[in-house]
């Protein structure tokens, strides 16, 4: 089965907000297995959109719509729609009687143009809507199949993920499975060309690359017949393992302060950081973290005067340690500046160093960070969290657990 998504909207034609519900519907319909071949956005106007929906229906075996479903005179998709696919719309009870109780909750008046949001085309799969008050609906016709959503994201994106998922992948006769990688610490080309031969040989599973401002994602989508309970993916993550190694921090959803984080209490270890570059960065990503161990976490934003080399991070790290009497101690100094243009040619370079209580040799690394302010910023504090993780990782054991 393929897809289109046709978006309605004269706001997207003038470019007063980006089609961002295309882009979402387009991520989750490849993780399902469905093909999109195409994007459109048509304006709030009938003959055009009725052009546009012709156009795809004879092209796409599903057509997703969304916008157009309010209760103004510019929203016609209900009305264009049911035009074309030859039916009547016809007044959902359950849908009006949601929609006066909106307007009864909020003591907002209700119009006869709301009960329009209420007339869904006859003999449709309606789509509850709990964060609004249009209803999408799904259409089935000569093997076609036609959805609409509204427009607002905060409504689309629950309606599509309870509703239409479920709808197609039963269509779909696959089940879909994705596994996400993520990584830190290779730039998103060098990792392609790690990966290249797997890239360019893909086809069940699929591989793609997502780069994230200092963090790449790999997705590992395998497509199964349902009830084939095969694991594709394993084999093919065992050879990305093999050659990115301790580069994926982690699998899934799981971001890199809340591995850190993990990491600190599972070993039951504290930390103290002294931050000159991230200007608070470090801390406040940080801190918002459940499982950074209460009370084993100190921070400080310290005016670094001194010089700036590997010997002066060593030493802020020992001191901040001992400071707060922690496990480990973290430094990062540097100064960071705004580069023009936003341009590569202008880096700062910062020391990165690690002191912990039972080691006698602390680590430092050097790093380079381009771009402007807050780039730098964001990778200084993925470069710290990198080196906390990987140090906690390659800790002797007898050092992990520290009694207090
Ligand atoms: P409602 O009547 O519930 O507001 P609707 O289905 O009539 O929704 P529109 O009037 O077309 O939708 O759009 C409402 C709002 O939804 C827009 O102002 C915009 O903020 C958002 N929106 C619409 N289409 C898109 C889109 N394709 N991508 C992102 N946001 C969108």
């Amino acid at each position: 089965m393929d897809a289109e998504i046709l978006a309605v909207g004269t706001e997207l034609l003038m470019g007063q907000i980006a089609n961002t519900n295309a882009q979402y519907i387009s991520g989750r319909l490849q993780d399902i297995g469905i093909n999109v071949f195409y994007h459109s956005v048509v304006g709030d106007n009938p003959e055009r959109l009725r052009a546009c929906l012709q156009i795809a229906l004879n092209r796409s075996d599903s057509v997703i719509m969304t916008g157009g479903l309010g209760p103004t005179q510019d929203d016609l998709t209900k009305e264009t729609v049911t035009d074309i696919v030859g039916r009547k719309l016809v007044l959902h009870e359950p849908s009006r009687q949601r929609i006066t109780d909106i307007f009864q909750r909020t003591g907002w008046t209700m119009t006869d143009a709301n009960l329009k949001q209420a007339y869904l085309p006859e003999g449709s799969m309606v789509i509850n809507n709990d964060h609004g008050t249009a209803p999408g609906c799904i259409i089935e016709k000569d093997n076609k199949v036609l959805i609409m959503l509204p427009g607002p994201p905060s409504e689309m994106k629950p309606m599509f993920e309870q509703s239409v998922v479920p709808y197609l992948e039963g269509k779909s006769g696959y089940r879909i499975v994705s596994k996400y990688l993520n990584i830190v610490g290779i730039g998103e080309s060098y990792l392609e060309t790690q990966l290249m031969d797997l890239i360019d040989g893909q086809t069940n599973p699929t591989i793609a690359t997502y780069a994230k401002e200092g963090e790449v994602t790999v997705r590992l989508t395998a497509r199964l017949p349902k009830d084939d309970t095969t694991d594709l993916i394993a084999p093919l993550e065992a050879i990305i393992r093999e050659r990115v190694g301790n580069a994926i921090y982690s699998t899934g959803f799981e971001s890199i302060e809340e591995v850190v984080g993990r990491l600190l209490q599972d070993n039951n270890l504290s930390l103290a950081i002294a931050e000159t570059v991230a200007g608070g960065t470090l801390a406040s990503n940080l801190c918002m973290i459940p499982e950074i161990p209460k009370g084993r976490f100190h921070s400080m934003t310290v005016d670094h005067s001194g010089s700036i080399d590997q010997d002066s991070a060593i030493n802020q790290a020992q001191t901040i340690r001992e400071f707060f009497d922690t496990d480990l101690g973290v430094a990062v100094i540097g100064s960071i500046g705004e580069a023009e243009n936003n341009g590569l040619e202008q880096t700062d370079t910062v020391y990165i160093a690690l002191a912990s209580r039972n080691k006698d040799n602390p680590a430092v690394i050097e790093r380079h960070l381009f771009g402007d302010v807050n780039r730098k910023r964001h990778s200084a504090v993925l470069h710290v969290l990198d080196m906390i993780r990987n140090y906690i990782l390659n800790m002797p054991e007898t050092n992990k657990r520290h009694d207090i």
